[in-house]
């Protein structure tokens, strides 16, 4: 079963993600094999879940705290009140505009577990630092966030290269698989992880980046907004190469 998760980011308005969900279900029906996952903005948690559960809904990001006086915060609890069955933790854009750090982190995958959400924890190195030849580095050290955590636990690993989110250029699937590899040794223990990819994945691309074994699904951020687009890499997704 892949898994495609749509990150919608700061896009769509309320008339905006209900023509989504409308148009949605059309595009794809009778597909199976796939776990599809929306994370519209707070707002529209509600608005974007699936009466007929044919996907689940995620918050984009929760608080590392549980409760309390933190003025526009949103906490995990609040996220499964309101439907969610994932969260994203650690998306390169919060780490890099918001100053996410990985002690940070290991807080919200925490939060996350005693709300039974199922992170979607965000990995992936800057150009720079793979220029640098620290990409090995750089993930383990973002995976020590994970340390702490249950390793029976439910976990999904997005690798998401900054280079590639938003960019246009894709992480080949030589690429992908070598930092996939380098994750599933780090949390070797782990007894139900999936991996996913993510940076500029297309209906065109993912075709061929499902082929790499360890590419288990896609975080999709631009493609995702169109519907359709969307519903191609979803029915992509479950495509394998023949054993
Ligand atoms: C993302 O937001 O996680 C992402 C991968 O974005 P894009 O698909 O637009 O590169």
């Amino acid at each position: 079963m892949s898994l495609v998760v749509a990150n919608w980011k700061m896009h769509k308005t309320a008339p905006e993600v209900e023509e989504f969900c409308r148009r949605f279900p059309e595009e794809i029906a009778g597909l199976s094999g796939v776990d599809i996952v929306l994370a519209p903005a707070f707002p529209f948690l509600s608005a974007a879940r699936d009466p007929e559960a044919r996907w689940s809904v995620a918050g984009q990001n929760c608080s590392a705290e549980p409760s309390g006086a933190f003025t526009g915060e949103v906490s995990a609890g609040m996220l499964a009140s309101a439907g969610c069955a994932y969260v994203l933790v650690g998306h390169s854009e919060r780490r890099r505009y918001f100053g996410e750090e990985d002690v940070v982190l290991g807080f919200k995958v925490e939060r996350a577990r005693q709300a039974g959400l199922v992170p979607i924890f965000c990995v992936g190195e800057t150009l720079h630092e793979r220029d640098a030849g620290l990409t090995d580095e750089v993930l383990d050290r973002q995976l020590s966030a994970l340390d702490e955590d249950l390793l029976e636990a439910p976990l999904v690993v997005a690798y998401e290269p900054v280079w590639a989110i938003g960019t246009g250029h894709n992480a080949t699937p030589e690429q992908a698989g070598e930092a996939l590899a380098r994750i599933c040794r780090r949390l070797s223990k782990r007894s139900d992880l999936r991996t996913i990819y993510g940076g500029s994945v297309t209906p065109e691309n993912a075709e061929f980046l499902i082929e790499q074994r360890r590419i288990e699904g896609f975080l999709v951020g631009g493609s995702s907004l169109d519907p359709q687009s969307f519903a191609v890499i979803c029915r992509r997704s479950t495509r394998r190469a023949p054993a």
